[in-house]
């Protein structure tokens, strides 16, 4: 069994800042503080990290749990109304590809397709349901089961494993994102993990972050299908365009060792060159 967690808003979807708005909007409510969501930097954050920091960049203290929850209601009422906005508007958007993509996976009984977001569960579900993604996902790890994300990974794949009545190994989870954070909470947990460049995130971090698999979007499907060993390679493994680990330890040594295509087409020119020179000196 796979199972594929997709992150949510630049993987599968651009919400046009609905997010940033509404919750702007809360923080406007509580302090009068105008654009409290510009002042900090929160991409790739769950929610519980995003509602704690404007918070905090408001009122110059950390939320306690009731203002929490009351921040949460608030968020949740005013989402739908900023979604819409965003349509209206022509700044929602679906990311090239993922709605063939979804369909292809969710086909398969091999593969279970859930959400690693960090979104609160019902903002994940305000967000996507406009796209007409949310019926590939039977379940998810969502912002409010952890402010940590490599734990809201872990939940999803604790679900995922109840789904379907078997223990998930590490090396059967398959992490999408389009930041390098959603990278890195993949490693933490020992997951493979991919990572969009169309998406918010910053290019230079997500390289840094090292993911197996970099695209730029779903556009082209074989690199993923290969990535997540549903399809074979026909050229074995190509560094620079993508590799097909079997594990996270795989790919770490791959990466660094890197015997590929590439380096071996520069060999055989290399040799080509010097046997011309030995011909050449020979006459
Ligand atoms: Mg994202």
């Amino acid at each position: 069994m796979k199972i594929v967690l997709f992150d949510i808003d630049g993987t599968l979807i651009k919400a046009g800042g609905a997010g940033g708005r509404a919750l702007d909007k809360v923080i406007k409510d509580m302090f009068g503080v105008e654009h409290a969501c510009d002042k900090v930097s929160w991409q790739g954050c769950t929610d519980k990290e995003n509602f704690s920091l404007v918070f905090k960049y408001a009122s110059g203290k950390k939320p306690s749990a009731r203002q929490f929850r009351e921040m949460e209601l608030q968020y949740l009422n005013l989402l739908p109304a900023e979604v819409k906005r965003s349509i209206r508007s022509g700044n929602y958007s679906r990311l090239n590809g993922a709605e063939k993509f979804l369909a292809k996976l969710s086909g398969r009984r091999d593969v279970l397709v859930g959400l690693g977001t960090g979104n609160l569960k019902d903002g994940a579900f305000i967000k996507l349901e406009p796209s007409g993604l949310l019926k590939h996902f039977a379940f998810g790890g969502y912002g409010c089961d952890s402010r940590h994300r490599s734990e809201v990974l872990e939940k999803a794949v604790e679900r995922a494993g109840r789904l379907a009545g078997v223990k998930i190994s590490p090396r059967e989870v398959f992490v999408i994102g389009d930041t390098h954070r959603d990278v890195e909470a993949a490693k933490e947990a020992g997951y493979h993990s991919a990572a969009v460049l169309e998406g918010f995130g910053d290019r230079r971090l997500i390289m840094r972050s090292n993911p197996e698999l970099l695209a730029k979007d779903f556009s082209r499907l074989k690199p993923w299908l290969i990535w997540l060993g549903l399809e074979k390679d026909p050229k074995g493994v190509r560094r620079g365009t993508y590799i097909c680990p079997d594990s996270p330890i795989e790919h770490a040594h791959y990466g660094r060792t890197g015997l590929d295509l590439r380096d071996i087409e520069l060999g055989m020119k290399r040799l080509r060159e010097a046997r011309k020179k030995v011909k050449g000196r020979g006459k």
